[in-house]
């Protein structure tokens, strides 16, 4: 079938495709099946998949896979596709930059698009003081980097991070990372200097943002001691640690205790950024200005470009060629984050995700009053999760959460799980989703839900 054969747009853009879940074939249908064959030959299997399909299109709120299948689209591929997926103006952008140029090493011959994105970043994000900005290809090339510009910094070498934090796989970020299984096991020796600090997880743990804050600075006084400690790194909102958000007062506490003790305070909004929580960065609800904020996902729709942003004393540390790398700010990922940016600020989609947020927490808070097996709805905008758990005992249940999200997916609606026990859902729909897009997709994950034991 051609799935771009139907003149079904969204006003927010994206290709023409229908706006509909529509199952031709089971989950995977017969093409699709053949490309995970010659997947399961030609790539690792430490290259995993969660949707098992052959994607071939996608737009709006939908993923169309080969055999003519369009699934709803509640991830956004890992909360990069927030304008979108092929967002025309990305499209266009891309388009024109790839007919002009395509690369040429910022660090060789420098050009306009990367300074225009540096700029953009350094207003969009929080904080008035005077900013700059370096760009990289992948959200842990960016987390990579901002610790090195913390450490020059600083002249420290200590870097905390925190239960339930999530930065990357690359052998840095692993470190930083706190779940062994699947990021870590095997793969160590991990990079030294690296600390871990208690979170707050209020569903969990019951205490105040000032009294977690309290215990996490107590364990960094006593361990790592602040004279040692270069950088604080912590996801405002915790993404694959399970949309874990603080309690009030928390993230406040460590700016302060950073700022105190000459410490870079680092918000990794990989993950959160972007209007995806609702403003254009998720540290916007705590009232926290970092010092340095990463960020990479929704920069450019789908295109590969991360960055970090900062204090322009902290980022001008480095000595002339200490930072960059041959990708870094590739003029095409460019383009595309400059016409993302636009759509961000101009195309109505902060307030976007903020009425996604209201629909599916309603309708999870909905789900909750009925099933005790929905323990926690949470998140802001359009980063919502559910933890599932045994409703006798108040533990985890990822077994439960696997067998939803496996339903869902076979009923062509995908669904991400995510945390550190397993057990969360989460919500991550491109901004451009359709209302009754959404509201069909709940349905299906609330059947799933019904249906197990
Ligand atoms: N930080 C956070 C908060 C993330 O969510 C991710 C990706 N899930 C990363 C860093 C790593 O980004 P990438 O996969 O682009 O390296």
């Amino acid at each position: 079938m051609t799935s771009t054969d139907t003149l079904d747009t969204h006003p927010l853009g994206g290709p023409a495709l229908p706006q509909e879940r529509r199952l031709v074939t089971a989950i995977p249908g017969p093409r699709s099946q053949q490309l995970l064959e010659r997947k399961a030959a030609a790539v690792p299997a430490g290259v995993g998949h969660t949707v098992p399909i052959e994607a071939v299109a996608a737009g709006g709120g939908v993923v169309v896979d080969a055999d003519g299948n369009s699934l709803i689209d509640l991830g956004s591929g890992i909360a990069v596709t927030g304008v979108g997926n092929a967002h025309p103006a990305v499209v266009a952008a891309v388009q024109a930059q790839a007919a002009q140029f395509t690369h040429t090493c910022f660090m060789i011959s420098p050009y306009e698009s990367y300074v225009a994105v540096a700029e953009a970043l350094n207003r969009v994000t929080p904080g008035s003081h005077a900013k700059k900005s370096a760009l990289f290809n992948s959200g842990a090339e960016a987390v990579e980097n901002a610790v090195k510009i913390a450490r020059k910094f600083t002249k420290r070498q200590a870097v905390v991070a925190f239960d339930h934090g999530y930065h990357g796989r690359t052998n840095l970020t692993m470190a930083l990372t706190a779940k062994a299984m699947p990021y870590k096991s095997g793969f160590g020796p991990f990079a030294s200097e690296i600390y871990r600090a208690p979170l707050s997880y209020p569903y969990r743990d019951g205490l105040t943002g000032a009294e977690a804050a309290k215990r996490a600075i107590s364990l960094i006084e006593k361990q790592v001691g602040a004279d040692n400690l270069a950088a604080m790194i912590i996801e405002p909102i915790q993404g694959e640690g399970g949309f874990i958000v603080p309690a009030d007062g928390f993230l406040p506490a460590l700016v302060e205790w950073c700022r105190d003790n000459g410490v870079v305070f680092i918000a990794d909004e990989v993950q959160t950024g972007f209007a995806r929580t609702g403003a254009m960065f998720a540290s916007e609800h705590f009232g926290i200005v970092p010092d340095l904020i990463t960020t990479a996902k929704g920069i450019a729709g789908g295109l590969p470009l991360a960055a970090v942003t900062g204090r322009a004393e902290i980022m001008d540390a480095s000595h002339t060629g200490g930072l960059g790398g041959t990708y870094g700010g590739n003029p095409i990922a460019c383009a595309a984050a400059l016409a993302s940016i636009d759509a961000f600020e101009n195309d109505g989609l902060l307030e976007r995700a903020r009425r996604i947020g209201e629909l599916l927490t309603d309708r999870l808070r909905a789900l909750q009053a009925t099933d005790a097996r929905v323990g926690d709805v949470r998140g802001h905008g359009a980063m919502i999760a559910a933890e599932f758990i045994d409703p006798v005992t108040g533990e985890p249940d990822a077994a439960l959460t696997a067998a939803v999200a496996k339903a869902c997916i076979a009923e062509g609606v995908i669904v991400l799980t995510c945390g550190t026990y397993g057990n969360v859902i989460r919500f991550l729909p491109p901004l451009s989703i359709p209302d009754d897009l959404l509201h069909e997709g709940l349905d299906v994950v609330a059947a799933a839900l019904a249906a197990q034991p």
